[in-house]
């Protein structure tokens, strides 16, 4: 039975309800809870914090990782993560439970929206469907709506069609379906045979939505299945697929990776862990790329000593850097005599070089290489932008200068650009100090 106590918390708006002992001890406690209203607040956090934990954990024992099931939603993702999710399962972050419970909540307010328009009937939700592949590998999942679609055309009788919507929250709105979404989508298209599916995307900042029609593509069968089974085997044969995300220098999904402190995909197969590093910014101090700028301008007609950015006409500017940039060229390249010097006195040091490039994209990697090889200038590695990066010079150059130290030491950093130098350089010594302060406070414990 409720006191006028608890009636009082509930709407204190009339403090004569309580008795004179009643207010006193109400008084007692607002003061001890005002010494440190953060408690109050720090409460409601860690209860929202543990409320999603438990969310999260009653719908992980009911979709338990079983080797045999795969799940569609990340059969696009690289390879050997998917492994360590069966392997070494690490529980999700707060950021991770924070986006899947946007998703959940997003996906409600889709399917009541649908339904109160009238136009659309959702047939079903979260339908189980499973694609098959035999060797006792499917992949399992869920479709979010199976929609009912009723079309007239004219006096002719009703079509009805079936639509599995799936629905992704996003920051931006993306101008074509994600690959791992159309994946996921693709295999329900043809775990039921549907002839083509929705995906619907929600911008979480802006709140637009942007719908994809996505016809059934037979050819996904077979590639869904080589997926499916190169990871079956590796993890019933208790092997780890290859580090695919690295491999295709796949940079972005490594980054995000949860797994990425075991698969530690930075390291350099051929190099050692702790080796010593001598790193060239290849074009500032290695490669003089003039001759492969003037070949360029001239191919498009302009004038040898113009420069990219005095091409004003977009198109042209485009095909300026696709020309520069195409492997044609990089015969072109000229080696820089004090770049020699100092890459030679750094191999006598023992220093292993590794080449880096902020200017040269994934197509022309072998062709610099090679051209490197050819002017005696034998690199143990080299980095280049890989495609869809468009970091600035300065970051693409620290993001890499770090992942490098994750492994090797940095001894010597070569850029002719005085401000990228000093900014690498504090940022190794950042980096090396809090390493310190980290390995100190481990030592503590
Ligand atoms: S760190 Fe990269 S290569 Fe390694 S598992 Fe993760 S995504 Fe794959």
């Amino acid at each position: 039975m409720s006191s006028s106590l608890d009636n009082f918390f509930h709407d204190p708006t009339d403090a004569n309800t309580l008795s004179e002992e009643q207010r006193k001890k109400f008084e007692e406690w607002m003061s001890r809870i005002l010494v440190d209203p953060e408690r109050i607040s720090s409460m409601i956090e860690k209860a929202l914090h543990e409320g999603m934990h438990s969310e999260w954990e009653e719908e992980s024992i009911q979709h338990k990782f079983k080797v045999g099931s795969y799940y569609p939603s990340m059969i696009e993702h690289c390879l050997r993560q998917q492994a360590y999710t069966y392997t070494s399962p690490i529980p999700p972050s707060k950021e991770d439970l924070a986006i899947l419970g946007e998703g959940r909540a997003i996906h409600e307010l889709v399917a009541m929206a649908l339904r109160r328009s009238g136009l659309i009937s959702i047939e079903g939700r979260e339908v189980v469907v499973e694609l098959e592949f035999g060797e006792g590998a499917k992949l399992h999942g869920r479709i979010d709506d199976l929609l009912l679609i009723r079309l007239t055309d004219g006096d002719s009788e009703d079509f009805r069609l079936f639509i599995p919507l799936e629905i992704k929250s996003i920051s931006a709105l993306p101008e074509k379906p994600r690959e791992s979404h159309y994946y996921q989508l693709s295999t329900y298209l043809l775990a039921r045979k549907f002839p083509m599916g929705v995906l619907l995307y929600w911008a979480k900042r802006g709140g637009g939505v942007k719908a994809f029609s996505i016809p059934r593509d037979d050819v996904m069968q077979s590639v869904l299945r080589e997926r499916v089974l190169e990871l079956h085997e590796a993890l019933t044969k208790n092997l780890l697929p290859q580090k695919e995300a690295s491999i295709n220098r796949d940079f972005i999904q490594c980054e995000r990776c949860a797994y990425s402190e075991t698969c530690n995909p930075f390291l350099i197969e051929k190099l050692p862990k702790a080796s010593q590093i001598a790193l060239f910014d290849i074009d500032s101090v290695l490669l003089d790329s003039l001759p492969r700028r003037r070949a360029a301008m001239k191919e498009l007609g302009l004038s040898p000593s113009l420069r990219a950015s005095d091409i004003h006409d977009k198109e042209l500017r485009e095909k300026f850097w696709e020309l520069y940039n195409s492997p044609k060229y990089a015969e072109l390249d000229v080696l820089i005599e004090q770049g020699k010097l100092d890459f030679y006195k750094q191999l006598e040091l023992g220093r292993a070089p590794v080449g880096i490039s902020s200017a040269r994209h994934d197509n022309i990697m072998e062709a610099t290489r090679a051209r490197l090889a050819n002017l005696e200038i034998p690199l143990a590695h080299l980095i280049v932008r890989e495609s869809g990066n468009y970091d600035t010079d300065i970051v693409f150059k620290t993001k890499w200068v770090l992942r490098l130290e994750g492994n090797y030491e940095i001894v010597e950093y070569f850029d002719r650009d005085a401000l990228v130098s000093s900014e690498i350089l504090k940022s190794i010594r950042r980096h090396r100090q809090k390493k310190s302060e980290v390995s100190l406070e481990q030592k503590k414990d």
